[in-house]
């Protein structure tokens, strides 16, 4: 069984005044298998952030099928969404809220009754347990990230999906992120991420799947795609 599989996978943006119509994914085949941590690898308009909005619900296929933990999502939307998190590659922590708030309006989101809700343990297990009665807007760039990586987790979703993590991010972030990634994996949590940089998929992932130009050009376990290059 496969966290996420996409077969025939086609985007087809519309022309508009200005630019022609663009085909950014071109028949994605994609299986991802459920325990991994699966790096999505390919420079800048390759694709990526296209195949992760579908994902998430974001951006209408053109064609092409697409199942989240077994579930089409044609066929059972709601329940191909509830299977994942998704940490979109901006910033979008609402400012006037306090972590917590903000925490307790996404679990209302996806219906968590109050007695299941895992707040004061997400913050802690992201940092944030110090200010979690500040307001959003008061946070540092780093913590508003992993703010956002703790919103991605509030219905406990099998899949966490993750757009270019660390794109822009410093060293000292960059690591924690990493750490709770990995930390996460290990208690069986899927790892899906985009991102342009090599290193990063390979000290994290176990398998790599290049886009290029909307196409998968490898998709291989990490080990053996590095022993190529
Ligand atoms: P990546 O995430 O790998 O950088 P994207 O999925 O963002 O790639 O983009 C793939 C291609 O689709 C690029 O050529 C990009 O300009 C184009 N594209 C992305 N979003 C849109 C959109 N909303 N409308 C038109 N073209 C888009
Ligand atoms: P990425 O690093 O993923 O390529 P971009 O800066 O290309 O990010 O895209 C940021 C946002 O702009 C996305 O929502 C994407 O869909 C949109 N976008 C990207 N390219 C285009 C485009 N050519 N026309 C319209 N929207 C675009």
């Amino acid at each position: 069984d496969f966290a996420i599989e996409a077969e025939g996978l086609i985007k087809t943006y519309p022309a508009t005044k200005t630019a022609p119509e663009m085909r950014a994914l071109k028949g994605v085949d994609l299986k991802i298998p459920r325990g991994s941590i699966f790096g999505l690898l390919g420079p800048n308009g390759a694709g990526k952030s296209t195949f992760i909005n579908i994902l998430a619900g974001l951006c209408r296929k053109t064609s092409g099928t697409v199942r989240i933990w077994g579930r089409d999502i044609d066929e059972r939307p709601r329940d191909a969404r509830a299977a994942i998190g998704v940490v979109p590659q901006e910033i979008a922590a609402d400012p006037f809220f306090t972590p917590k708030e903000s925490l307790d309006v996404q679990a209302g989101m996806y219906g968590v009754p109050p007695n299941e809700r895992r707040t004061a343990e997400l913050l802690a297990a992201l940092g944030l347990s110090d200010k979690a009665q500040a307001y959003v807007r008061q946070l540092s760039g780093g913590m508003k990230r992993r703010l956002m990586v703790a919103k991605a987790m509030v219905h406990n979703p099998p899949v966490l999906i993750l757009d270019e993590p660390t794109a822009g991010v410093d060293v000292e972030l960059r690591r924690q992120l990493w750490s709770y990634v990995l930390e996460l994996n290990r208690k069986g949590v899927t790892i899906v991420l985009t991102t342009h940089y090599l290193e990063e998929a390979q000290e994290l992932c176990d398998q790599i799947a290049i886009i290029s130009r909307g196409q998968v050009v490898a998709n291989e376990p990490t080990t053996t795609l590095l022993s190529r290059l």
